[in-house]
């Protein structure tokens, strides 16, 4: 049996035992450094040495590059400063141990940086983590839940966090704001709705291209500054909610653009003026009885009627009689709806128009509210009938954006969750390390 010689560096312990293996005649020996630049398969890195520690496996690595690179600019720099002490880098787990990456990185002298660290091949400059962890940290995230990806990779969902960000920065299209010319801009919230993200989504491709935290006009504004005057030329129809932030700083920045209201919005101050109605109905009543059967409409009053329970729709038959004034405000509220099915924006706007002189004499305030309202941003939503565009149409990417903010629970402030936004919902395909194309062939 022929032994092989295991190329263990100074620390390691000596591994004596005979190994054979089909492929090597009774001569060839397979060094363990050899062998470990074909397991690795990591681009422009050899194995110099390898050691078993308390938590796994180290192997010491070296770029293979001859000069090495500012980790600033990237560009090739001879000058070196001086040399760190050595570091290591987590890499996937081989055979459920784990294994680590170390090497003691040059700083350099960058005539356009100063002294910097040099780039490895195997990680971006600022992580401890490997190309290859990073990046199966983010397939796992896009296709699983946050348990399980901190339970299989071995790291804290905080880390996660920072991981995706690198990943996102690296895998994002620098060209995403391209071509834009139908978009969608809402608003997200989380932290318990203390907090706001501005998210903007393509219509055509109904991905997500823009994100930042806040609500303002100038968190939009930063979009438009971005997108940068001749892009913003191209945008032909933007749907937003009616607040006046967003109203503003679309109208000054992508001029060329119909603003479209978005109907889940309208819609849903019509619902707000319903609830009024009803809650003030509720503090009117004196039975406690009747009082408590009324408070439990709520949902009845604000689903559509195709949604309701046997219980509901009975509730709902005698309300005209229990409640009349709660009657007329839910069918203010569903002939509004109806009004925004019909298709064509002539008989929508004069709909709209009878509609409005109702809820304005219909001796309810809220609705009278509401009526102004409408009256004031009456173009917007006629346009939504014209268009059929709305932030609803892209429904998947928004039920998909709200899950995620459920998930981002633990992620360090909005920074993480703009990037599990990007990571699920921009088109970032990122596939399983084992499908990459390697640089050692065995
Ligand atoms: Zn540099």
């Amino acid at each position: 049996m022929a032994r092989c010689d295991w190329g263990w560096n100074a620390h390691s312990r000596r591994a004596t035992s005979g190994v054979t293996t089909p492929t090597l005649g009774a001569r060839s020996a397979v060094r363990a450094t050899t062998l470990l630049n074909n397991v690795l398969g990591i681009k422009f890195t050899r194995v110099t040495g390898a050691q078993f520690t308390a938590d796994g496996l180290v192997c010491d690595v070296e770029p293979t590059t001859e000069i090495p690179r500012c980790g600033g600019c990237g560009r090739p720099v001879r000058k070196v400063y001086d040399q760190r002490k050595p570091r290591c880098w987590r890499h996937l787990d081989l055979a459920g141990m784990s294994l680590e990456l170390r090497y003691s990185p040059r700083r350099l002298r960058c005539p356009r940086c100063g002294v910097t660290t040099e780039m490895v091949p195997w990680a971006d400059p600022m992580s401890w983590f490997t190309h290859a962890f990073e990046e199966t940290v983010g397939y796992l995230a896009q296709m699983t839940s946050k348990t399980v990806v901190s339970t299989m990779m071995r790291v804290a969902w905080a880390t996660v966090g920072a991981i995706i960000s690198r990943v996102v920065e690296r895998r994002l299209p620098r060209d995403i704001l391209d071509g834009l010319t139908h978009i969608g801009i809402d608003e997200l919230s989380y932290r318990k709705h203390h907090k706001y993200v501005t998210i903007v989504v393509d219509h055509v491709t109904g991905r997500v291209v823009w994100a930042r935290e806040g609500k303002n006009a100038d968190t939009l504004r930063a979009f438009f500054q971005e997108l940068g005057s001749e892009r913003c030329a191209l945008i032909q129809a933007v749907t937003i909610d009616m607040s006046k932030a967003y109203i503003s700083a679309v109208s000054e920045s992508a001029t060329n653009a119909q603003i479209i209201f978005d109907r889940f919005h309208v819609q849903r101050l019509v619902h707000d003026a319903l609830d009024e109605v009803r809650r003030a109905e509720v503090r009117t009543i004196e039975d406690p009885e009747d009082r408590s059967a009324l408070k439990h409409t709520r949902f009845a009053l604000q689903k559509n009627p195709w949604n309701l329970t046997a219980i509901e729709q009975a509730k709902l038959t005698e309300l005209p009689k229990t409640n009349a004034t709660l009657y007329r405000a839910y069918l203010l509220k569903e002939s509004f709806a109806a009004i925004l099915d019909r298709r064509q924006p002539n008989v929508v706007l004069a709909k709209l128009e009878e509609w409005m002189s109702w809820a304005t004499h219909s001796g309810l305030k809220p609705f009278a509210k509401a009526a102004r309202t409408i009256g004031h941003h009456l173009d917007g939503i006629v346009a939504y009938v014209a268009s059929g565009l709305s932030n609803a149409r892209s429904e998947g990417t928004n039920g998909k954006v709200r899950t995620i903010t459920r998930r981002s629970y633990g992620l360090h402030g909005a920074s993480s969750l703009i990037a599990l936004i990007h990571l699920c919902c921009s088109g970032l395909s990122l596939q399983p390390v084992h499908t990459w194309p390697r640089f050692h062939q065995t």
